[in-house]
């Protein structure tokens, strides 16, 4: 089913990564500028991710043994020390969400290499390092991410949904590796009801949502993929949601033979394998298209609409 399987290490069966992006109220402020701070029940809904939710996930974390990646939005680690500490003190690594969570493909190439940049500035300061990876807030990869990375020395990349292992992406400045995920890994389908975002998805309860989560990672154990969650700690955070997060891991664990590991980790491992030959990574070249194609040329419109 996967025709390039990983040789993950100690035999595992599969790679895992509960991965978080506390995107907290940078949302509120990139969507509703004006108004944010009207907008009190929104912000207490997002409030809850660095207050509440970050120390319950990483004492979870600490329970299961397990260390895992977070994606901060720069602006949110500066405006919430603690939960940066809280998560640093669990030995979790930090990496790159935007500043306010802009979206890099709605900014121009010399705006988007300016917030990376601000970005990367808050994490060396806030936590000594440099960060090593990198999620595209709302997957919104540019035509230009790619190379930004490359030239800011990023080890890896979370954004896209190109494949069920590791993969590399390609562009003159060279080859970045690729850590795939899938909206069917994303908590905001499952969970996310807000008025002031437009966003109503019907209420489930949590098995629910872990029942699809379950049955990817069983496919991903079957055949040696990636399962990667994309999860907010606002909604993934909260107390019932958590249980079932907690039933799950548990799950994962008495299924064994998994590598639950930090992206930093994986891409290191996926770079390792390269580099001794052990395995080759599929390679994508971005950005796939130079522009629109031109076989519609002006018809293009009238067929979209
Ligand atoms: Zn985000």
């Amino acid at each position: 089913m996967i025709k390039n399987p990983v040789p993950w290490p100690n035999g595992a069966r599969c790679a895992v990564a509960f991965t978080f992006d506390m995107d907290a109220d940078s949302i509120l402020h990139l969507a509703h500028h004006a108004s944010a701070d009207t907008r009190l029940a929104a912000m207490s809904m997002l409030r809850y991710g660095p207050e509440i939710a970050v120390p319950r996930l990483v004492d979870l974390y600490q329970r299961f043994g397990l260390r895992q990646t977070f994606f901060l939005p720069a602006w949110c680690m500066e405006r919430y020390p603690a939960a940066v500490d809280t998560i640093l003190a669990g030995g979790h690594e930090i990496a790159h969400h935007g500043y306010l969570h802009e979206h890099p493909n709605e900014l121009s190439a010399e705006e988007e290499l300016y917030w990376l940049q601000r970005g990367i500035d808050v994490i060396v300061t806030m936590t000594g390092e440099r960060p090593r990876g990198f999620r595209a807030p709302t997957y919104k990869f540019s035509r230009h991410t790619l190379s930004h990375l490359l030239n800011a020395g990023f080890l890896y990349d979370a954004s896209l949904m190109g494949d069920d292992v590791p993969y590399l992406l390609e562009h003159e400045a060279g080859r970045l590796v690729e850590l795939p995920s899938h909206y069917a890994l994303d908590d905001w389908p499952h969970f996310m009801i807000s008025r002031d975002f437009n966003y109503y998805m019907s209420i489930k309860p949590p098995r629910q949502a872990m029942e699809l989560y379950a049955g990817e990672f069983d496919a991903m154990w079957e055949y040696g993929g990636l399962w990667i969650a994309v999860w907010h700690p606002f909604l993934s955070g909260r107390l019932a949601r958590c249980m079932a997060i907690a039933e799950l891991m548990e799950y994962m664990h008495k299924k064994g033979q998994v590598w639950f590991a930090r992206l930093d980790e994986i891409a290191a491992h996926v770079n390792t394998l390269i580099e001794d030959g052990t395995w080759t990574p599929r390679v994508d070249r971005l950005p796939y298209y130079p522009g629109p194609i031109p076989e519609l040329g002006e018809v293009a419109p009238a067929l979209s609409r």
